[in-house]
């Protein structure tokens, strides 16, 4: 029987993770794909408070370290249901696992065009992560599709590696910091099409172009690799019908962090708010977290 189980190693669940720990509790952290979480494809983090620069996988790194030193670990599963009652169950594809409480965590998934032979190009032409898949694309033309910060970092960041970096946009303008939009104007290699939207992925077995209707003109460009970086999605499938989610699909709680089932908390990008950034989702963590040490201890009488 654990305290706690973590539901997704992103920062945030790390984050509760280390609060829990530190209060000596019995938990277990289950994490389906990347320990670290979405921000591990980020190749620099500027806006973290006690470091000036750092790369989102170092940044994880040290995030588990942190965690691994006090105790804890991760464990490689997929969370596929939770079942309510005083004691909890977690069903993973490994096994059933009770506890007294549960923190989700399990933030976003990146969003898709949603074109004809995207699956097909997915991993092999199209990508997420700049840090992971640049490399490939050396010397080649790529073109990077959204006009937000993750969009405008990876430009900048393909930019030192590739020929040319496409920045397709599908407004009149780019909607990131300033900081970060004056470094991509310095960029010669970096051609930005305002007002333009994908709307076909040319090749059989390899990506190797892309057709954009470009302000109501449709043009064709030669590129080898698309990073889209167009936002992200809820992961909150599997809590559909037990925890309560907004329009949107994210899981309604306020800051405080409690769903609407006793005992299970939320923390991060996952839970509905208006601002998804590292220290928000850290916040998050720690007041998850606290509270779930509140909880059990003001049940524990009950037991
Ligand atoms: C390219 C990029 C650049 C970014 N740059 C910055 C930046 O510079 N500054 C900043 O503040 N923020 C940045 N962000 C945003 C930041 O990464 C997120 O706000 C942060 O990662 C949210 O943390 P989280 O723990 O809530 O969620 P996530 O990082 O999304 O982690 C959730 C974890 O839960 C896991 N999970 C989901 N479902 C399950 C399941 N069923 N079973 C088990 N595990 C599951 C996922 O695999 C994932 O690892 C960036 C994001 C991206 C994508």
């Amino acid at each position: 029987m654990y305290d706690c189980i973590i539901i997704g190693a992103g920062p945030a669940g790390l984050t509760g993770a280390i609060y829990l720990l530190r209060n000596g509790k019995k938990i277990k952290i289950i994490e389906k794909e990347t320990i670290g979480g979405k921000i591990t494809s980020s190749s620099r983090v500027e806006n973290y408070p006690g470091f000036k620069s750092i790369s989102g996988s170092e940044l994880a790194d040290n995030l588990y370290d942190q965690v691994t030193y006090l105790g804890g670990d991760v464990d490689i599963e997929e969370v596929l249901k939770i079942n309510d009652g005083k004691i909890k169950e977690v069903v993973t594809d490994e096994g059933i696992y009770q506890t007294k409480t549960i923190i989700i965590a399990t933030g976003t998934h990146y969003n898709v065009l949603g074109l004809e032979n995207e699956d097909n190009f997915l991993g092999n032409g199209i990508s997420f992560c700049t840090v992971c898949d640049g490399s490939f694309y050396k010397n080649k033309d790529v073109a990077v599709i959204g006009g937000g910060n993750s969009a405008i970092i990876n430009a900048i960041y393909l930019s030192s590696i590739c020929k040319t970096v496409y920045l397709v946009v599908r407004g009149m303008s780019l909607k990131g910091d300033k900081k970060f939009i004056n470094e991509l104007l310095t960029k010669d290699n970096v051609k930005i099409l305002y007002k333009s939207k994908v709307i076909k992925y040319l090749g059989n077995d390899e990506l190797d172009g892309i057709i954009v209707n470009n302000d109501n003109k449709e043009i064709k460009i030669n590129v080898s690799g698309v990073f889209l970086s167009i936002g992200q999605n809820p992961e909150t499938e599997l809590f559909n019908g037990l925890i309560d989610l907004d329009n949107d699909n994210y899981i309604n709680a306020g800051e405080e962090c409690r769903t609407n089932v006793l005992g299970i908390f939320v923390a991060g990008d996952v839970r509905s708010k208006k601002i998804r950034q590292l220290t928000t989702a850290i916040n998050d963590g720690t007041i998850a977290a606290l509270n779930v040490i509140d909880y059990l201890s003001s049940n524990k009488d009950k037991e």
